[in-house]
Formats: C-alpha cells, sequence, structure tokens
C-alpha cells in the first residue's frame, strides 16, 4: 500500500525529476515504543542523491489522506534538494509558477495549494 502512495506521490512532480525515484521497501521501527511505526525507504538512481528515510507512526499509516501528506511534504523537501530538482519549485504552481505548492488538508483529504492564495489546486497523488 505504502509502495503505491510513494508511487503516486512521486508522479505529481515533474517526470524528468521524479523519474529516478522510487520506493524502496518498508523497514520496521524497532524502538521499544514504535507501536508499530515503520520507515518507508526511498532512492534515487542517481549517486549524488542518496536514500531517503520517512518516518511513519502507527496512526497515520490508515489514514490515507495523512499518509499522502507525510510523503508529499517529505518528497517535496528532498526532490527539492536532488542534484536535478535544485532550486526548483516542485511541484510548480500552476498560478504561480515561481512557487511551489504546499500539500495541505483539506476538508479530510490531502491537497495541494497555493500556498499565497491557499486555492486548492489538485489531489495529491491524483494521477
Ligand atoms: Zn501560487
Amino acid at each position: 500500500m505504502l509502495a503505491d502512495l510513494v508511487a503516486a506521490v512521486l508522479r505529481d512532480f515533474p517526470p524528468g525529476i521524479a523519474a529516478g525515484w522510487r520506493f524502496s521497501r518498508v523497514v520496521p521501527d524497532r524502538e521499544p515504543d514504535a507501536d508499530g511505526a515503520v520507515w518507508v525507504c526511498v532512492s534515487s538512481d542517481s549517486d549524488l542523491d542518496g536514500d531517503v528515510r520517512i518516518w511513519f507512526p502507527a496512526d497515520e499509516l490508515e489514514p490515507r489522506a495523512h499518509a499522502l501528506l507525510r510523503l508529499a511534504d517529505r518528497l517535496q523537501d528532498e526532490l527539492g534538494e536532488s542534484a536535478a530538482g535544485w532550486g526548483q519549485p516542485l511541484p510548480p504552481c500552476d498560478l504561480h509558477p515561481q512557487h511551489p505548492l504546499q500539500a495541505q488538508l483539506v476538508g479530510g483529504a490531502a491537497v495541494w495549494c497555493c500556498p499565497v492564495t491557499h486555492e486548492a489546486r489538485r489531489p495529491v497523488a491524483a494521477g
């Protein structure tokens, strides 16, 4: 399920930048109080970009919108700092291409919104 969500969120980013990135594996968190939490590993083909580990508490694994929001935030950070995506607004706002969209919960769904006008633009992982 998380593999599908990672792939779906990656499709929200420009293909040329997200192409080398893919879900790699889920690793259980071994801390005594982890309570079902996991690390999701996402890896890049590029030697310049390492693997990314995204931590999910157990209670975020169930509501799909929460998992999408966390993935959108973290993948946005990582792709924006990757060799291919450095310095670019990712994903770009369709109203103002100079800044990136921001993932937010809107009515219980994860949605990419313009950070300036707060308009909802498109659902996270719609494609
Ligand atoms: Zn905007």
